[in-house]
Parts: C-alpha cells; sequence; structure tokens
C-alpha cells in the first residue's frame, strides 16, 4: 500500500470518527507548518463528507522562537482583537475543531520560560479567554488532537537514524497507535477500541470510589479523594448538543475528577515532561489538602515552577487517569516526547483545569457551581506521567471498603 492511502485512511479517521463532522458543519484545523500534508488530506475528506468550510490555520515553532526572543515584554503582552475574534467566530459558527500536533522540541531551547509565561498570561487574561477555552473542554463542539510527525521531532525520538528513516519510523509508530494499518479499517476498529475502553469506566462508575490510593517502588505514596457523582470516561464523548466524537486520536485512558482538596501524599514522574519547549525529567510533587506544597526536577525545575505557579489553580489537579502498563503505545517501548502518546502509555494525572464532563450535570454548570463540587479551575492543563510496572491502586469506597483497581501496572479487570 502506497504510503499516500495510509495518510487517507488516517484522515478519514480523523474527519469521520474524530470529529464526527456534520453536514454543513464550518472545521477549523490548526497545524503546524509542518502538518500540511495532513491538514490538505483532512480538509479535502471534510469537503467530501459534507463541511460548508474548512478553515486552516499554520503556525511555526521558529517564528514562535523568533518571536520569544526578540520581543519586547510590552509587544509580547499585546493580544489583538482580531486574534480572539477569529476563535469567537469559528465557535459562533459551532465549528468542529482538530488540532494538529507536530512539535519542534529544539524550537524553545534557550527561551527564557518568564518570556513564555508572558505571552501565555496576556492570552489567559484576555476576558474572553475562558469563553474560547469552555467551547472545547465543556464539549461545546466536538474536537479532535492528532499528531504527524515533523524532523526535529522524528530526530528526537530516534537519535541515531538518519533522518529519512527516523521520520517513516514515528509516521509508522503514529499510525500504528492510532489503529490505522494497511489491512485494517481504522473506523471498526475504533469502534471495538472505544467499546472496551468504556468497559472499564462501566465498572470505575459502578464501584463509585470515594478515593484511590497509589503505590511504587519509586516512592509514589498518594492519596486522591474523588468528587461526589464522579464520572469515569475514556474513548468517545458526546458534545452538548449529543454528538458523538474522539477528542484524542490516539487514546488509551479512563479518567475523572479528583477533589480539588482532596489530594494528600507524594508522587514521583515515571516520565519526562515536555512542557513550554523544555524537558522536565525526574520530578516529583507533594500535596497536602489538594495543594502542590513541594516539588522537584532532577532537570528544567525553573520551568516545572513556572507550570505550578502558572495560576493559582494550577498547583492543583484536574484529572485522574488510568492507563495500562502493558497497552500498544507503552509496549511500543518508544518515549514520544510527546503528551498525546506518552500520557496514553502510562497512569498520569494533570495539574490545572477539570474537566466539567467528568460530573453528572458538569456540562451544564456555571463556573461557581463546577468550584462548589470541588472542581479545580484554571487556564492550564498540564498532564504528567505516573505509572510503572509496580505500580498498585487500591479503591475505597464509600462504606469503608476497599477494591484493588490496578496491580503491577495493569487494570485487575
Ligand atoms: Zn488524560
Ligand atoms: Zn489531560
Amino acid at each position: 500500500m502506497e504510503f499516500k492511502e495510509l495518510l487517507n485512511k488516517y484522515a478519514k479517521l480523523i474527519v469521520n470518527v474524530g470529529v464526527n463532522i456534520q453536514k454543513g458543519q464550518m472545521l477549523v484545523v490548526n497545524g503546524s507548518v509542518t502538518s500540511m500534508d495532513l491538514a490538505r488530506e483532512i480538509a479535502l475528506e471534510a469537503y467530501k463528507a459534507g463541511a460548508s468550510k474548512v478553515q486552516v490555520k499554520y503556525n511555526d515553532d521558529i517564528l514562535a522562537r523568533y518571536a520569544l526572543l526578540y520581543q519586547a515584554d510590552e509587544t509580547l503582552k499585546e493580544v489583538p482583537e482580531w486574534f480572539i475574534d477569529e476563535r469567537l467566530y469559528a465557535i459562533e459558527k459551532g465549528a468542529a475543531m482538530v488540532s494538529i500536533t507536530s512539535p519542534n522540541p529544539k524550537a524553545m531551547e534557550g527561551v527564557n520560560p518568564e518570556k513564555m509565561k508572558i505571552s501565555q498570561q496576556a492570552v489567559q487574561a484576555h476576558p474572553k479567554f475562558q469563553d474560547i477555552m469552555a467551547y472545547t473542554m465543556g464539549n461545546r463542539g466536538q474536537w479532535c488532537v492528532v499528531a504527524m510527525p515533523s524532523d526535529e521531532w522524528a530526530k528526537k525520538v530516534f537519535p541515531s537514524l538518519p533522518i529519512k528513516e527516523a521520520y517513516e519510523r514515528l509516521w509508522l509508530a503514529i499510525l500504528k497507535a492510532s489503529r490505522v494499518s494497511e489491512d485494517n479499517n481504522p473506523v471498526t476498529a475504533w469502534e471495538e477500541h472505544n467499546g472496551n475502553i468504556s468497559r472499564r469506566s462501566k465498572i470505575m462508575n459502578e464501584h463509585n470510589f470515594k478515593s484511590l490510593h497509589y503505590k511504587n517502588s519509586l516512592g509514589t505514596d498518594l492519596d486522591i479523594e474523588l468528587v461526589n457523582n464522579h464520572i469515569w470516561a475514556g474513548g468517545s464523548e458526546h458534545t452538548t448538543k449529543g454528538i458523538i466524537f474522539n477528542p484524542n486520536i490516539p487514546t488509551e485512558e479512563v479518567f475523572t475528577m479528583p477533589l480539588k482538596t482532596g489530594v494528600n501524599g507524594k508522587v514521583f514522574s515515571t516520565k519526562p515532561l515536555f512542557y513550554n519547549g523544555k524537558l522536565i525529567e525526574d520530578f516529583w510533587f507533594e500535596f497536602k489538602n489538594g495543594k502542590v506544597i513541594d516539588f522537584g526536577a532532577k532537570k528544567e525545575y525553573e520551568t516545572l515552577k513556572t507550570l505550578v505557579e502558572n495560576d493559582p489553580g494550577s498547583s492543583y489537579l484536574g484529572e485522574v487517569a488510568l492507563v495500562q502498563y502493558d497497552s500498544p503505545i507503552s509496549n511500543s517501548g518508544i518515549l514520544f516526547y510527546n503528551t498525546l502518546f506518552d500520557e496514553n502509555a502510562s497512569c498520569h494525572l494533570a495539574l490545572g483545569n477539570a474537566y466539567p464532563m467528568n460530573v453528572k450535570g458538569g456540562i451544564s454548570m456555571s463556573r461557581d457551581q463546577l468550584k462548589e463540587a470541588g472542581a479545580n479551575s484554571s487556564f492550564t492543563h498540564v498532564d504528567f506521567m505516573i505509572g510503572n510496572k509496580d505500580l498498585d491502586i487500591v479503591g475505597t469506597k464509600h462504606d469503608g471498603s476497599k477494591v484493588q483497581i490496578f496491580k503491577n501496572g495493569n487494570f485487575v479487570f
């Protein structure tokens, strides 16, 4: 099979299962300039599926680097109204949104994290920013995050291979993780996969745990209380209008909402975290009553600090996710240096905003109601990996009884 055909299968999967584009609906595709082949194929398949209009927005990691290196703080703080209006326009149209991640891991080398913080906070401080974020975080429209290699990313993942070979290897790894192969129908493969994920989230929902306790040989000893009426979700989701879609391709996780103030103990990372262009390695957090009260990292401590101190909510958890140690992405043995893949190779937690869908009635709750339900609210949401081969997780129910959930890194059911 020609590679072109695999690319087309992947694009069809993104359009029909990822965002499940509806007839007459607008589609916005955000992608790096290194993702043009995929963006064009997605646009074509979206039109064929009946999209009214496809708007592709390219960004460029290298231009972003130059801006941060050379623009004055005052300039970085400026957020033009058209930048906001463009996003509001798509939201008003009820557009579906695809993001193609095709990162350049070296783009932010040597860039001062404070500069990144200044430009991010300027956007986050805009009065309309929460509305923009709520559109996807609150499932008001379909959205999907997918990936395509870039030369720089491929070089990072396969440093010993010649660039052309590394690029092809990364493409094949992405397609394999996304269940796109020469001899399968990715759409039916995803129906089956979504079924397996929902079986596990159903079991977790039936247990209705009060809290989860994590323990492994690295020293993780963490207690996470869950919000009352939490919902375990994963795989496909529904928009507020009832349209089914898959927000992440690939995905392996089932996840829910921790109680903002109910996290206590210490947790160690099991994979590096690529954040703001920097690789944070061997880090840990200590929580008390939900808040990170201490943390450390062998590499990029300062970058980790900007994450924890981004805003009042970024030092609290917003997501708890379960992923088998024995999963296709984990078994590939590849460290992708990219959250979309690495988070699906490992149990993870997220600092920052919680997903409203993870509590009953959450998607129609106001910000105050969500807060009352115990949800964390933040301008950021960053996953970090904590699963390993000897991770045990025990759930405690409201009646005090205990149920083993994970044994040696894997689900017991
Ligand atoms: Zn997650
Ligand atoms: Zn997450």
